[in-house]
């Protein structure tokens, strides 16, 4: 399953050929040095090398290694951190700009994936946030007047519209949202690199950056055997920055997430699920499928900062599936994989300028595929003269996650989520059962 380059996975058992890029080893000249061959990075340096900037990319391993090969493949609006809390932090007129931006992300991603000619990288649209509590009568009214005030197009669905895509007791209601769309991120972040290189940009694969100094009005990056002299840097490491910087490195928590994909189910997946977009229900840290390949089902969920592998990870993956759906009976797990996220302690994105030529465009949690070209859109207008929406990040800072202890911290406020969660279920089935009898 593993083809050596890539973590095993349903998407690097399934992903295109791509060469392999040398590490850097010399000393080169930039416009635009960026760190991280994920999506922030790729989508940054694609920008520019749209407008003409000379761009060279350093990933440590290989392009899409990290979170943006290997997530759920759901492209949509918002960010990590939720609505309501922006609006309070805010105000209503920059949560509506912020959500504008993400928007603005689905739409270069949208349009990305036709300009390179990949169609196929698209595979469903639309997507579903299903609830597992009733919200009571004004749920549609809630709904309608929350996606006014963002400038959102989702509709609110009632259960029984629900229920006659997903059959599962578990959900309620449900939030539609037209606009998002599902892809194949791993083949996406390789068809982004190809096109870097037609536009003229360099990518170093195996090429960790360890050091970086600011020389007058440059910045020198250095790897081991090389280097870039550049009039900018972007850092678009996420969790593991490693030494280049450490401030930015210590403003990121790592927290580690799974995906699985099922072996081919057959007829009874589509009886389970008539609905070919994407699937996530809305607890604080919740379910997120899709089927793919006609009858397979790519399953994710849970979060903890402990990015180790658990050893039944399998297992726990098929229990949390048969807890939906139990009528998929005795399903097989054919790839199962952990994957790290980077979050801020305020869950948004960490996008903007922080000394004169060095940015950052990173932190995008488990909101990112959007978000990340929505950052990138803003960092290259930054680059290019436009500090308007890369400001509308600004009131985020990029202050010090705590270290382990902020790692303790972040465990504990999940696992307190969680619980509020399962009281939230259980509270309500209790009710039920007191006004059947
Ligand atoms: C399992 C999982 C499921 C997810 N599902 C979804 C989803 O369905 N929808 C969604 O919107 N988001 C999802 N996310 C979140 C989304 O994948 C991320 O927010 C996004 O991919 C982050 O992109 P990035 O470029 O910031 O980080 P990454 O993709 O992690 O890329 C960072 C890269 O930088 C490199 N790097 C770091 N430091 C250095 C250095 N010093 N020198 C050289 N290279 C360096 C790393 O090797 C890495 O390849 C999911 C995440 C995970 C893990």
């Amino acid at each position: 399953m593993a083809d050596g380059a890539y973590p095993a996975s349903w998407y690097a058992a399934t992903r295109d050929a791509a060469p392999e890029r040398p590490p850097l080893a010399a000393q080169g000249e930039a416009d635009v040095a960026v760190v991280g061959g994920g999506f922030a990075g790729l989508h940054t340096a694609r920008l520019l090398a749209l407008q003409g900037k000379r761009v060279v990319l350093a990933e440590r391993r290989r392009i899409g290694w990290g979170a943006s090969g290997r997530n759920g493949g759901f492209v949509g609006p918002g960010y990590a951190a939720r609505s309501g809390v922006l609006i309070d932090k805010l105000g209503i007129d920059h949560t509506r700009r912020l959500y504008a931006q993400s928007r603005r992300g689905v739409e270069i991603v949208r349009e990305t994936i036709q300009a390179i000619g990949r169609p196929d990288i698209l595979m469903g649209a639309g997507k579903l946030s299903v609830s597992r509590t009733d919200q009571g009568p004004d749920f549609a009214d809630r709904t309608r007047r929350l996606a006014e005030q963002l400038g959102a197009s989702f509709e609110p669905w009632s259960v029984a519209e629900a229920r006659a895509k997903l059959d599962t007791t578990r959900y309620y209601q449900a939030i539609h949202d037209p606009t998002s769309f599902h892809i194949h991120p791993l083949n996406f972040a390789l068809a982004l690199a190809a096109d870097i290189e037609r536009l003229g940009g360099v990518l170093h694969e195996g090429t960790d950056a360890t050091g970086l100094e600011h020389k007058g009005d440059r910045w020198l990056l250095r790897s081991a055997h090389g280097s870039v002299t550049a009039r900018h840097v972007v850092l678009a490491g996420s969790a593991d920055l490693g030494r280049v910087q450490p401030r930015i490195a210590n403003a990121v928590l790592p927290v580690a997430t799974y995906v699985a994909v099922t072996e081919k189910l057959g007829p009874k997946l589509g009886e389970a699920i008539h609905w070919a977009g994407a699937i996530s229900d809305t607890r604080r840290a919740g379910d997120y499928y899709r089927v793919v390949d006609g009858d397979r089902l790519l399953w994710g969920g849970r979060i903890t900062t402990d990015t180790r592998e658990p050893p039944r990870l399998r297992e726990m993956m098929r229990g949390d599936i048969l807890s939906v759906y139990p009528q998929l009976g005795d399903l097989r797990i054919a790839y199962a994989w952990p994957g790290t996220m980077g979050y801020a302690p305020h869950k948004m994105p960490q996008v903007g300028e922080i000394e004169p030529g060095l940015w950052v465009c990173s932190a995008f949690g488990g909101h990112g595929l959007a978000q990340t070209a929505a950052g990138a859109d803003a960092v290259a207008s930054g680059i290019l003269g436009d500090a308007s929406k890369w400001r509308l990040f600004a009131p985020f800072g990029t202050n010090w996650a705590g270290g382990p202890i902020g790692r303790i911290a972040t465990q504990l406020a999940y696992w307190h989520l969680q619980a509020s969660d399962w009281w939230d279920e259980k509270r309500q089935a209790r009710n039920a059962e007191t006004l059947r009898t």
